[in-house]
C-alpha cells in the first residue's frame, strides 16, 4: 500500500481499482518459452479449439476489404444470421468483443455501486472481477459437490439484490446445472431481479438448461454465447447476449460504438454457415471428453463430471506443482491454485494426439506427486 501511494498514479486512482487484480490468462507458448525454454507447447490452458478454426471463416478473411470504412454500427447482418439460427429476432440480441465485452456491458448497464450480486465459488473469474470494480456488494456461495447451489444462491436474495451469476457449464468445474433444479430457483427469483446467464461452452453441453428459450420466457434475463470456442475464433473476440428488446437494447445504448471489427463480422457470418465445422469440434471433444475422464479415473483421480470442452481433476501433491511438471514436458494446463480450485487441474480437452501427451504425462510424473 505504501508503495502504491509513492506513485503519482495510486494517490488518485479509483480505489476499486487499486485494491483489484488484471485477469490472469491461462499459460501462453511466449511465457512457457520465456521461463522454461519450451519450443513446442501443447497448450490447454485457455479452453481454445483444438482442431483450430472454422475453415469457411479463414476463407472468407482471404477477402477482407473496406478496412477504412467504419462497419454497420447496428450488425444488422450478423445479428439477423443469429437470431435466425437461435430461434429469436434479431432485436434479442446483440454482439461484442468477445462475451467478456458483454459480460462488462452488462455490469455498465444495470448494476450500481452497493447492489447485491450473487454468484458461485469458484465460478469464471470474471463474474467477481467485475462486480468489484463496480463496487457492488459481491456474495459468493460455495459451489455444491461442484455444481452451483441454487437453494443457497435463492436464499441469499434480498431486496437490495440486483444481479445473479451464473456459468453453465461453470469455469472451472466444467458441471453443468440440471434443469429440474433451475426451474426451482427461477420460481424463487423476483422478477427485478436480473438473471445472468453464461453459456460460454453451451454447444459441448450434452443436454441442459436452454438459456435461449430461458431468456425469451423470463425477462430480466441476458445469456452469453461466444464464437471462441466451437467456433474458433477466440483470437478475433466476438461474442453475443441474448435477452427481451428491452433489455438488449439498454446494452445497445451503452456500448461503444463499432465494438466488432469488420474482420470478426466476417469471420463470424462465414463461421455460422460451417456447421460442419461446429459438429465435428463438438463429436471430437465429446469423445475425448469421455476418455480423458475414463482413464484419469483409471489412475485413481477425482474428475469432476464435464459437460465442456476442459476438465477438472484433482491431483495428489499440490496443482501448482502438477502445473509445472506438465508445464516442463511441453503440456501448459491451469492449475486451480490459481482459480480458486486448490488441488485441481483445469485441462482442456485437446486433440487424439495431445490427450495422448497428457495422458502419458501423467501416468510418469503421478508417482511422484503421490509421495511427496
Ligand atoms: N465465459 C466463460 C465462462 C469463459 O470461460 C470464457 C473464456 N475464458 C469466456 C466467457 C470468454 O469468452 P470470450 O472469448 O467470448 O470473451
Amino acid at each position: 500500500m505504501k508503495e502504491q501511494l509513492a506513485s503519482p498514479a495510486a494517490a488518485i486512482v479509483r480505489p476499486a481499482v487499486r485494491d483489484g487484480q488484471s485477469y490472469r490468462p491461462g499459460t501462453t507458448l511466449e511465457q512457457a518459452r520465456r521461463e522454461y525454454g519450451i519450443e513446442r507447447l501443447i497448450k490447454l490452458s485457455s479452453n481454445e479449439n483444438p482442431l483450430g478454426t472454422s475453415p469457411r471463416a479463414l476463407e472468407a478473411l482471404k477477402n477482407l476489404g473496406d478496412l477504412n470504412i467504419y462497419v454497420d454500427n447496428q450488425y444488422q447482418e450478423l445479428r439477423e444470421k443469429l437470431a435466425r439460427k437461435l430461434g429469436v429476432g434479431p432485436e434479442n440480441v446483440t454482439v461484442g468483443h468477445g462475451s467478456n465485452e458483454l459480460l462488462e456491458l452488462m455490469f455498465e448497464t444495470f448494476v450500481d455501486r452497493g447492489e447485491r450480486v450473487i454468484m458461485a465459488a469458484p465460478t469464471f473469474s470474471l463474474f467477481p472481477q467485475n462486480a468489484q470494480l463496480r463496487e457492488a456488494e459481491a456474495i459468493e456461495i460455495p459451489l455444491k459437490d461442484g455444481v452451483h447451489d441454487l437453494d443457497a444462491m435463492a436464499d441469499a436474495i434480498d431486496a437490495n439484490t440486483k444481479l445473479v451469476l451464473i456459468c453453465d457449464p461453470n469455469n472451472p468445474t466444467a458441471t453443468s446445472i440440471a434443469p429440474a433444479a433451475m426451474e426451482r430457483f427461477l420460481a424463487r427469483l423476483p422478477a427485478d431481479v436480473l438473471l445472468s446467464f453464461d453459456q460460454a461452452y453451451r454447444e459441448f453441453m450434452p443436454d441442459g438448461v436452454d438459456g435461449v428459450a430461458l431468456a425469451m420466457r423470463r425477462p430480466n434475463t441476458l445469456v452469453y454465447r461466444t464464437m471462441s470456442k466451437a467456433y474458433g475464433l477466440a483470437a478475433l473476440r466476438i461474442g453475443y447476449v441474448i435477452g427481451q428488446a428491452d433489455a438488449i437494447g439498454y446494452m445497445q445504448q451503452v456500448r461503444l460504438p463499432f465494438n466488432v471489427t469488420r474482420a470478426s463480422l466476417v469471420a463470424a457470418l462465414a463461421a455460422l454457415d460451417d456447421d460442419a465445422f461446429v459438429e465435428r469440434s463438438v463429436k471430437v471433444n465429446a469423445e475425448q471428453r469421455e476418455r480423458l475422464e475414463r482413464e484419469l479415473k483409471r489412475l485413481g483421480l477425482f474428475v469432476y463430471p464435464s459437460a465442456a470442452n476442459f476438465i477438472a481433476v484433482q491431483v495428489p501433491g499440490g496443482a501448482n506443482r502438477a502445473y509445472v511438471d506438465l508445464l516442463k514436458l511441453g503440456i501448459a494446463v491451469r492449475s486451480g491454485d490459481a482459480l480458486r480450485l486448490p488441488g485441481f487441474l483445469r485441462i482442456t480437452v485437446g486433440t487424439p494426439e495431445e490427450n495422448d501427451a497428457v495422458l502419458a504425462a501423467f501416468e510418469k510424473l503421478l508417482p511422484s506427486w503421490k509421495s511427496s
